[in-house]
């Protein structure tokens, strides 16, 4: 047991019908998704199947609670801090629910009650970014997903859920999977539009974060300006930074968001590099990568490109077109820089 520890422990239960992960298995799944930053103890209590999860740092915990849920094997562990309240419910846990598909006419403050009782639960820490409505909300186990809702016929306004692990494809508990299901014989259906109808339940209740993808495009913009280049004493590069976020639900759903920014960058930054210079600790390489990462609306982006090298590729390009594209006595090119982030959506069943 770690010292004076009491504050640093959440606890844990599975949400099944059948038999829930080992101990080893668990333990070893969630040591692997937390990547803790300090030591964890884990502990089995009694026969109720509970987990006490006891961290030596306290930014561990919360980092936990921030990210749920989670799952092992696919089942649900519902997990609860016990200092919150003397009576733990392990029915009801924490999702975190986009909506996708309201139309910009409701994306609106105003609708946001509408949206919660719809919803159902307790929806905490509403966000409205990037034209998306995203919840947390308390949800009740010991019912079925809610798959969303018609706003008018045949327009039917999806939820999809982060991280969820198995549900049923037939009536949407999260208990047990389809094989399994012994409420209905027929998956839950529901109209998809005059003629036909569609399942209710299936994998595109997911949001499939799996499916999201970066891409960086620099093109030479058609916005030329020359005539500022009568006033410069040095040559740069004048670059519209523009991040597109992108969520492509099905061919005739994609929703996009535009953010610009822009920044002079003199083109002596590329004349310091010599082919041994570590490009990251370039002042090339610096400024632009401040430049993306100090601006962009996206909050994973840094996490995306790691190491990857796309910043590097990029003071490469920047390096080509100054060779390609600049007279000797220009002074002046506009640059345009796309970062598109890209969500695929598993389209409903149609
Ligand atoms: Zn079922």
């Amino acid at each position: 047991m770690f010292d004076n520890s009491s504050s640093h422990r959440l606890v844990g239960k599975f949400f099944t019908n059948s038999t829930p992960p080992s101990f080893e298995e668990t333990e070893k799944s969630l040591r692997q998704q937390w990547n803790l930053s300090g030591d964890m103890i884990v502990q089995k209590q009694g026969d109720n199947d509970t987990f006490l999860f006891e961290f030596r740092q306290k930014n561990d915990k919360v980092r936990v609670l921030d990210n749920l849920p989670f799952n092992v094997n696919g089942v649900i562990l519902v997990i609860k801090d016990p200092n919150s309240s003397s009576m733990i419910d392990f029915t009801v846990a924490t999702l975190v629910v986009f909506v996708v598909g309201l139309p910009w006419c409701l994306s609106t403050k105003e609708y946001l009650p509408t949206l919660e009782s719809l919803i159902g639960g307790n929806a905490t820490d509403i966000t409205f970014t990037d034209g998306l409505f995203c919840f947390f909300v308390e949800v009740d186990l010991k019912k079925p997903l809610k798959a969303g809702f018609y706003i008018e016929e045949n327009q039917f306004v999806e939820f999809k859920y982060s991280q969820l692990g198995d549900f049923c494809y037939k009536c949407g508990m999260i208990d047990h999977v389809e094989t399994s299901c012994d409420r209905v014989r027929v998956h839950k259906e529901r109209a998809l539009n005059a003629t036909s109808r569609t399942h209710v339940y299936g994998p595109w209740l997911r949001d499939s974060f799996s499916e999201k993808c970066f891409e960086l495009v620099l093109n030479k913009s058609q916005n030329g300006a020359r005539e500022c280049e009568k006033s410069l004493s040095y040559a740069q590069f004048f670059i519209e930074l523009e991040f597109n976020n992108v969520f492509i639900c099905n061919p005739k759903f994609e929703s996009r968001t535009k953010s610009t920014h822009r920044f002079r960058f003199p083109c002596s930054y590329l004349d310091t590099e010599t082919e041994h210079t570590d490009f990251t600790t370039s002042k090339a390489y610096k400024v632009i990568r401040d430049e993306i990462y100090e601006n962009t609306p996206f909050s994973d982006l840094a996490e995306f490109f790691g190491n990857r090298g796309e910043i590097g590729s990029l003071v490469e390009q920047l390096k080509l077109t100054k060779k390609n594209e600049f007279c000797c006595d220009d002074m002046w090119l506009v640059l345009n820089l796309q970062i598109n982030r890209t969500t695929m959506l598993m389209p409903a069943d149609r």
